[in-house]
């Protein structure tokens, strides 16, 4: 196999000791394997994410003597490597999703998620999303169409066990019960960068995926994104 690894911080501060030590573990694990070590810039929460920002990562990580074989300045067969430049890419993903029924548009007010599920927390319940709108008809849909509401589009969560392989932590299984069914792309027609994390992986042929543990959580979501597309995780 051959190894590709990627380092993919979000611009929206500076470089910290955690990114520079994720980078680090990126970099030597694609030097030991004679991989390629790749750079690329999350930008998808374009409110918070910055040019400075980006630039401060690349000056920061040459700094540190951490150098990309693929990334924003240094192109290779699977860019752009900034994500707000592949969101036509994203669009035709969650396309192919709908088309195939396993996403679909979700019309549920930020007001109405916020009182469902401050209700479902008093009354001792997840607070997870009732999917409610997985199953609407033609003529329900039509009607939220009229009065403007611009929908949401959610990924449907399967039944059953998720098992995420980590090589440190070992096999971490989830239930699929746990998850309501996620936001792929926003209101305003924003993708996720859970979305884009795992159609960039997938896309970029990412070997191994080395990131913070906070992300640990997150992963049996990213492996149901793989799964709709017949892709092996990485
Ligand atoms: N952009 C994410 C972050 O900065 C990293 C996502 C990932 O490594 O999968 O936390």
């Amino acid at each position: 196999m051959t190894v590709r690894v990627r380092f993919a911080p979000s611009p929206t501060g500076q470089l910290h000791v955690g990114n520079a030590r994720t980078a680090l573990f990126n970099w030597l694990f694609a030097r030991h394997h004679g991989g390629k070590f790749i750079l690329r810039i999350e930008d998808t929460d374009i409110e918070r994410s910055t040019a400075e920002y980006t630039q401060g990562i690349l000056d920061d990580l040459r700094w540190l003597g951490l150098d990309w074989d693929e990334g924003p300045d240094k192109d290779g067969a699977y860019g752009p490597y900034i994500q707000s430049q592949r969101m036509d890419t994203y669009r035709s993903y969650i396309e192919k999703l709908l088309k195939e029924g396993k996403a679909y548009p979700c019309y549920c007010t930020k007001e109405e998620l916020e009182k469902r599920r401050a209700q479902a927390l008093q009354e001792g319940k997840p607070p997870r999303y009732d999917n409610r709108c997985r199953n609407l008809i033609a003529d329900q849909k039509k009607a939220f169409e009229a009065t403007g509401i611009k929908p949401a589009i959610r990924f449907k969560i399967r039944e059953g066990n998720i098992e995420v392989h980590d090589l440190i932590r070992g096999d971490v299984m989830f239930n699929a019960a746990e998850f309501g069914d996620i936001i792929i792309q926003k209101s305003d027609a924003s993708v996720i960068f859970h979305f884009a994390v795992c159609i960039d992986d997938m896309l970029m042929n990412i070997s191994h995926v080395i990131r913070g543990e906070d992300h640990l959580p997150n992963t049996p979501k990213h492996i149901l994104f793989f799964e709709a597309f017949g892709a092996e995780p990485p």
